[in-house]
């Protein structure tokens, strides 16, 4: 029921979105972003004659294709797939395009994976996908298995809460609470690490949200970013709470020692400030998330 009016809601924003995106149908003509249907000029053209040598990742996909991206389905916003069109949108998902565009594969040649936080390094050391982009977060410890190309995006870690909840104001009042989060995450094991009181973990944020309206946890915590798309759908039912506490970079994961793509990426970055911007204005400036683009590292 929830979930069905969490689409309803979002397919709303998605159509506008389609609108201001030349329909993103996915056609080769109408690359993501800013398409032609308001007059405007194509936010990046699908690459022709890559190469990018001494990049197994490329050379994969390349032999297979198809590009395999990772990315996450059911955070508005971000990483969302609507549940009757299949039609993926968000700020991640967007990125996710537009550097399949870079490397020369058009919307029919991209495969997207859903694929949960917790399994986001195993996939990538298995080589099943190429990229995740999901607001994956750049720490040591992933650094070990996979790389990072990036940061494209900062955010940090945030409460939500039932809009008519006012007992909550930072994660020092959760000793006597239940706040549930996803494992794997870097804000599970935070709250974990560093705060008292229970934590109950689950697959994905969307669970999250379902046991907070049904009452049977008291809060939520990841990253605002995320979070903010939550109350975008549900502003009566849902509130944020508290300042950030902590910072989290997003990177796009990568296979480890796969330097030539990652500096791929990060030169497409630091390169299209004109793109990054416009698709924080169309996903995530509208849910009251603020930020500016990052350097990368
Ligand atoms: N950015 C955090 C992380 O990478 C939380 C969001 C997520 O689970 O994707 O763990």
């Amino acid at each position: 029921m929830r979930m069905t009016r969490v689409a309803g809601t979002f397919a709303g924003i998605a159509i506008a979105a389609l609108a201001l995106a030349g329909c993103n149908s996915g056609s080769p003509t109408s690359p993501g972003g800013d398409g032609d249907a308001d007059g405007g000029d194509a936010l990046w053209e699908v690459a022709t004659d890559v190469s990018l040598e001494g990049s197994p990742t490329f050379d994969r996909a390349s032999e297979a294709d198809e590009i395999v991206i990772g990315v996450k389905s059911d955070q508005p916003g971000l990483g969302y797939e609507d549940a009757v069109s299949g039609e993926r949108s968000g700020f991640d998902i967007e990125i996710a395009r537009w550097i399949a565009a870079s490397l020369g594969f058009d919307e029919e040649q991209i495969t997207f994976e859903t694929i949960p936080s917790a399994n986001r390094e195993q996939e990538l050391v298995n080589g099943n996908i190429d990229y995740y982009v999901g607001t994956y977060s750049m720490t040591d410890a992933r650094d070990e298995v996979i790389d990072f190309a990036g940061p494209y995006f900062i955010t940090g870690q945030g409460l939500l809460v039932a809009a008519d909840d006012d007992s909550i104001s930072g994660p020092e009042d959760l000793a006597d609470k239940v706040t549930c989060s996803v494992t794997g995450s870097t804000p599970l094991q935070r709250i974990r690490d560093e705060y008292n009181g229970e934590v109950t973990e689950r697959q994905t944020y969307s669970e999250c949200v379902e046991q907070l309206l049904s009452g049977q946890v008291d809060a939520i915590t990841t990253d605002e970013a995320i979070l903010a798309g939550y109350v975008a759908e549900d502003p009566d039912n849902l509130k944020l709470t508290g300042s950030p506490f902590s910072e989290e970079r997003y990177g796009v994961g990568i296979a480890d020692g796969d330097t030539v793509l990652k500096d791929h990426i990060n030169t497409l970055f630091t390169d299209g400030g004109d793109v990054w911007t416009a698709l924080f204005e169309e996903y995530l400036e509208p849910s009251g998330v603020e930020a500016t683009q990052p350097e990368v590292d």
